[in-house]
């Protein structure tokens, strides 16, 4: 039996929900099962939650800031309350079990704010120095900067490495980690790009996009997916 991954939606302005494939491809070729979960299902994310193996929380707008009790800065991108509304305590209640999770790029900052943190409503105004391109104009799938890995991480076993380079579209990003979470990828500007979690528990959230690298045949972004699939039983 391969196990079921429940991969969250985005909903575009016309409240159509959609998934950029290369999630599903991504869970296909690591061996797993998706299952698309719309948004609307906050009322039953236990019953959810129990019928899943591992949970992806997937890319998309801004975090609204009022779910870590901050007003909107005046460069806050666009958000998506239905989104944040079932998110959240998918993440949460995910979060009470041993049911690995993978979060990207918007993904790790829900899953960040869902355990306590913070993020950046805009890492480049709320940053005083100059940073990376964290918006990359190269392809998708091309990886532009670096990130350091923590030695003893998840990602550092996998890369066998403690530096690789990673894709980028981001403007926000995590600031206070949550405290079960530990930092372990950062960029040289000094922005988080992955937190893990400290326990037995697979809980990994990276900034950066696998899953267009996974589909591309990148072997640590593929390495990844089969790690998150293997911990789910
Ligand atoms: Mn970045």
């Amino acid at each position: 039996m391969k196990p079921i991954i429940g991969i969250t939606t985005d909903v575009t302005k016309e409240d159509k929900l959609f998934v950029n494939s290369e999630y599903v491809e991504a869970v296909l070729r690591a061996g797993g099962l998706p299952f698309i979960i719309p948004v609307g299902i906050e009322g039953d994310v236990q019953q959810v939650a129990d019928s899943l193996d591992g949970l992806l929380l997937t890319g998309g707008n801004d975090i609204n800031p009022i779910l870590f009790n901050e007003e909107p800065h005046t460069h806050l991108g666009e958000v998506t309350p239905s989104r944040d509304a079932c998110e959240l305590p998918l993440a949460r209640y995910m979060l009470t079990t041993e049911k690995p999770i993978l979060g990207i790029c918007r993904g790790v900052q829900i899953l960040n704010v869902a355990a306590g943190g913070t993020v950046y409503q805009d890492l480049h105004k709320q940053n005083e120095e100059q940073m990376l391109q964290h918006a990359q104009k190269a392809p998708r799938s091309h990886p532009s900067h670096f990130v350091q890995l923590e030695k003893g991480s998840v990602l550092e076993a996998i890369a066998g490495s403690e530096r690789i380079q990673v894709n980028s579209f981001h403007h926000q990003s995590v600031k206070d980690v949550a405290p079960a979470f530990k930092v372990t990828a950062v960029a040289s500007d000094g922005i988080i790009e992955a937190v893990e979690g400290t326990g037995e528990q697979f809980v990994v959230g990276v900034q950066w996009h696998p899953e267009l690298l996974a589909t591309k045949a990148d072997a640590v972004s593929l390495g990844l997916f089969e790690r998150f699939i293997g911990a789910c039983k």
